[in-house]
């Protein structure tokens, strides 16, 4: 057998420590959570590898490793371990550095992901968006509609918000490609062949959208439905997104549109399953914090911000019908909020989905024959 030199990385273990996963340590290869694992398969199952592989500092192994995505963080493993090594959580914590390592630019992913730049996340939209009131003259005039009532899109019209959208969307979408280029390159290394990652695509997508892997979890089951109504919701936002895209540029028809008009409907269904949906992560969060933790600021940060999305833009809406002045400023924080979400999504836990999206659809191109080298 070929000699192997193992090159460990003590800092590596270091940020996995400080990263969540404090008690990787205690692990003493006893396997039960891969028996456990209802997720990992019988002949490649995790993530007992994964737990030497993080306290021997094997980087390039663990970063590089389909099997850390292919975990849905359920706690089944944390739950049994004997040890009390909380599996679970170690692989919560490789995941946060594998985005932080294959981020472009780099440096966002350490800005996104320390509370001391928290003002520079908000900061940066803030300015803008105060630019382009500043720049419409709307600090000193309350704009209004032809109604006499608020008028929102009066307030930063359509088009400023896509002049800042898009471009924020386009750079969002380069970093992701740029990232998952480097992922893709890098498990690709570690096995001999793989299948097109195309022809792989559609179960792929099939198994996201039943949520099949969640529904195997035991410990932390409700977190399925809590996960399904957020992405679900997202879902609905987005086609909200394209059909208002569709009235403004094709149609030439501007907000405010009635409530009974399909925008509004399939709006305020989607605004509302998610409050309910990332109401039920938190619920949920709380009531297995003995079992599967907490969380850190990581998995916060990004709770908080979609908490601040779907309050500030139900409450503008509300605002705006009940004619109080205050629907301008929540609108103004709603834009803060929602540029927050996606200008930063390639470096916050929002990657999740892509990575773990990739990670499936690799695992499905290997047919699972991941011999990570
Ligand atoms: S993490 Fe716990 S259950 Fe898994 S191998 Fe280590 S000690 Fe055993
Ligand atoms: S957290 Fe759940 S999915 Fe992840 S390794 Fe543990 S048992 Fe498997």
């Amino acid at each position: 057998m070929a000699e192997q030199l193992i090159k460990p990385d003590l800092n590596f273990v270091k940020e996995i420590i400080a990263s969540g996963g404090e008690t990787l340590k205690k692990c003493y290869q006893c396997a039960t959570c891969s028996v456990v694992c209802n997720i990992a398969p019988d002949d490649k199952p995790f993530p007992r590898k994964e737990m030497i592989y993080a306290q021997w500092g094997l980087k390039d192994k663990l970063l590089a490793n389909p099997d850390i995505w292919l975990c849905h963080q359920c706690s089944d493993c944390t739950a049994y371990c004997p040890r009390g090594a909380k599996p679970g959580e170690v692989l919560g914590a490789v995941r946060k550095m594998a985005i932080k390592n294959y981020s472009s630019p780099s440096f966002l992913a350490n800005i996104v992901n320390d509370p001391k730049y928290l003002f520079v996340l908000f900061g940066i939209p803030i300015v803008i968006f105060l630019v382009i009131i500043g720049a419409l003259g709307n600090f000193s005039y309350i704009p209004k509609g032809e109604d006499g009532g608020i008028s929102l899109s009066k307030f930063i019209p359509p088009l400023y918000v896509d002049i800042v959208f898009v471009p924020t969307a386009a750079f969002a979408a380069l970093c992701f490609v740029l990232a998952i280029r480097k992922y893709w390159i890098d498990m690709r290394k570690g096995v001999d062949s793989a299948g097109k990652a195309i022809s792989n695509l559609y179960p792929t997508i099939m198994d996201i959208l039943t949520h099949k892997n969640f529904k195997k979890c035991d410990v932390t089951k409700d977190r399925t439905n809590a996960h399904l109504l957020v992405f679900y919701s997202f879902i609905g936002l987005a086609i909200t997104t394209t059909i208002g895209v569709f009235y403004l540029y094709i149609l030439k028809w501007d907000a405010p549109y009635p409530q009974t008009n399909i925008i509004k409907l399939i709006g305020n269904a989607s605004a509302i399953a998610l409050l309910i949906g990332i109401t039920l992560v938190v619920t949920n969060r709380i009531k297995n914090k003995d079992k599967a933790g907490i969380g850190g600021y990581f998995d916060w940060l990004l709770i908080s911000i979609i908490y601040g999305v779907v309050a500030t833009g139900i409450l503008s809406q509300v605002l705006r019908l009940a004619d109080i002045s205050l629907a301008y400023p929540m609108y103004f924080l709603h834009l803060v909020f929602v540029f927050v979400l996606f200008a930063y999504a390639p470096f916050s836990k929002m990657a999740h989905m892509v990575y773990r999206a990739t990670a499936m659809v690799f695992a499905k191109a290997t047919e699972r024959d991941v011999e990570v080298k």
